[in-house]
């Protein structure tokens, strides 16, 4: 079973920030931010390309909750979600990162000739 699954049992700790019946909103293990969280859908599901669209529609108010809980929604933050081998997802579970706290930099690129070639 994928370690989120076994987070949303309660088989693994997690340090808690929201939940509902369908969401679970929890601080990264290991945060690349002052402010890191991690909101998942308590079903498993793959990734952002296998997540119906009403189950993300369901998703955005959870999200936009936790922002506003964390007092993000004032400062800003950023939400990214890895998909698959070349989007660096290594959980194979649905989730977005929500990461805020700081001004942020932009450290996610590609190698740069490859970035670049089709500006
Ligand atoms: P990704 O590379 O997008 O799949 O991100 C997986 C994230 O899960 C990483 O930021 C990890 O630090 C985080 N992570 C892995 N295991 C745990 C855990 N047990 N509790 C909280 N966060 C975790």
């Amino acid at each position: 079973m994928c370690v989120f699954c076994q987070i949303v049992r309660g088989e693994l700790p997690s340090n808690k920030v929201l939940e509902n019946d369908e969401f679970l909103a929890f601080h990264d293990i290991s945060p690349k931010a002052p402010i890191h969280i991690l909101i998942i859908p308590k079903q498993h599901i793959e990734n952002f390309q296998s997540c119906p669209a009403d189950l993300m529609g369901r998703m955005t108010p959870f999200i936009q909750e936790v922002a506003k809980l964390l007092e993000l929604d004032q400062t800003g933050y950023r939400l990214i979600t890895n998909n698959g081998k070349d989007g660096g997802q290594e959980i194979m579970h649905l989730h977005f990162h929500m990461l805020g706290g700081a001004k942020l930099t932009w450290p996610y690129q590609a190698i740069k000739e490859e970035a670049q070639k089709n500006i």
